[in-house]
C-alpha cells in the first residue's frame, strides 16, 4: 500500500504556492510558467505586452491554477514595486521569483559597440533582475518566510559570446549576484540559483531575423550551433518546464548558489 501511495504521489508539488515569472508571456518565460503551474502553482506573469500576458493567463488558467498578469517594466524601480504590492494583494505570500527577463540586444564589432547599447542591455537584464529579486528578497525576508529566487542567465556567460560581449557581461554578472545571495540568504531559508539556457527558439531573436540579410546569418547560426550542441537540436520552451518546478520546489531545500545549465551539452563539447 504504501509502495502504491509512494509511486503515486508527484514528486515536485507546488500546490498552494505562488510563483513570479517577469517576462513570461512568451518564450523560456512562459515555459517556466507552466512548468511551475503544472506542479500546482498560481503564477503571476510580469511584463509590458498586456495581451500578450493575457493570451498567457488563459493558457495558464487551463492548467487548473490561479493566474494573473501584472504590467511592469523591469528597468524601472517604480514599476516594479508596483508590481509587487499589486501580486502581493491579490495572492498574499510569493514562494519562487523567476528574473527571466530579458534582451539580448544588437551584435556589434566590440570596437563599434556604443556605450548606449551596453547600457541598454545592462539595463534590463542586470538592474532589471537586480530590482525584482531584491523585491522579492524584500518580501520573503520582512515577512520571514522561506523562497527561491532564480535568475534566468545564460550560457553566453559561460562561453566566448563574439559580438554580443553586452549581453553576455549582463548574464555572467547574474552567476555572482546568485552567489552573492545565495550565501546572504541563506541563513533565512531563502535559495538563490541561476538557470542557464543555451541556444533556444524564441522571440528573442526576431530582430535579427528581420534585419537585412539577418534570417540567411540566423539559419547559418541555426545550423552551426545545432552541429556543436551533442543533443542535435535547439531547446524549446518546453525543455524549461520541469526544471521550474524543480527549481522552485521548497522540498529541495539545501540546492542554492547553485547554476543550472541547460543547454543540449552545447558548453562542454
Ligand atoms: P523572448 O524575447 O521570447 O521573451 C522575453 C520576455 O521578456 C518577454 O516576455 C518580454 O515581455 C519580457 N521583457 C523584455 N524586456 C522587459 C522589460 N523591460 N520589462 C518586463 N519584461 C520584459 O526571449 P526568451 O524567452 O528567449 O528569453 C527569456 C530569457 O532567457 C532572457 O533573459 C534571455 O536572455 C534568456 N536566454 C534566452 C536564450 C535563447 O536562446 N532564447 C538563451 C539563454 C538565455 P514584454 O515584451 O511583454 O515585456
Amino acid at each position: 500500500m504504501d509502495q502504491v501511495n509512494l509511486n503515486s504521489r508527484h514528486l515536485l508539488d507546488l500546490s498552494g504556492r505562488t510563483v513570479v515569472v517577469t517576462g513570461g508571456n512568451r518564450g523560456i518565460g512562459l515555459g517556466l510558467a507552466r512548468g511551475v503551474a503544472m506542479a500546482g502553482a498560481n503564477v503571476c506573469v510580469w511584463a509590458r505586452n498586456d495581451e500578450r500576458s493575457a493570451s498567457a493567463v488563459t493558457e495558464l488558467h487551463d492548467l487548473g491554477v490561479e493566474a494573473s498578469a501584472v504590467t511592469c517594466d523591469v528597468r524601472y524601480e517604480e514599476s516594479v514595486t508596483n508590481a509587487m504590492e499589486l501580486t502581493v494583494r491579490k495572492f498574499g505570500q510569493i514562494d519562487a521569483l523567476f528574473a527571466n527577463a530579458g534582451i539580448i540586444g544588437r551584435t556589434y564589432r566590440f570596437i563599434e559597440m556604443p556605450l548606449s547599447e551596453w547600457q541598454e542591455v545592462l539595463r534590463t537584464n542586470l538592474d532589471g533582475s537586480f530590482l525584482c529579486m531584491r523585491e522579492a528578497a524584500r518580501h520573503m525576508v520582512i515577512g520571514g518566510h522561506r523562497g527561491a529566487l532564480i535568475c534566468v542567465s545564460s550560457t553566453a556567460a559561460i562561453h566566448g559570446a563574439a559580438r554580443r560581449e553586452q549581453y553576455a557581461a549582463s548574464k555572467a554578472a547574474l552567476l555572482a549576484l546568485v552567489r552573492g545571495l545565495a550565501v546572504e540568504l541563506g541563513p533565512a531559508g531563502i535559495r538563490c540559483n541561476a538557470l542557464l539556457p543555451g541556444w533556444t527558439e524564441s522571440e528573442i531573436f526576431a530582430s535579427h531575423r528581420q534585419s537585412q540579410s539577418g534570417e540567411d546569418s540566423y539559419q547559418r547560426l541555426v545550423q552551426a550551433t545545432t552541429n556543436r550542441t551533442p543533443v542535435r537540436r535547439w531547446a524549446t520552451a518546453s525543455d524549461f518546464e520541469s526544471v521550474a518546478a524543480f527549481l522552485a520546489d521548497p522540498t529541495i531545500s539545501h540546492h542554492t548558489g547553485d547554476t543550472v545549465v541547460v543547454d543540449g551539452g552545447y558548453t562542454i563539447f
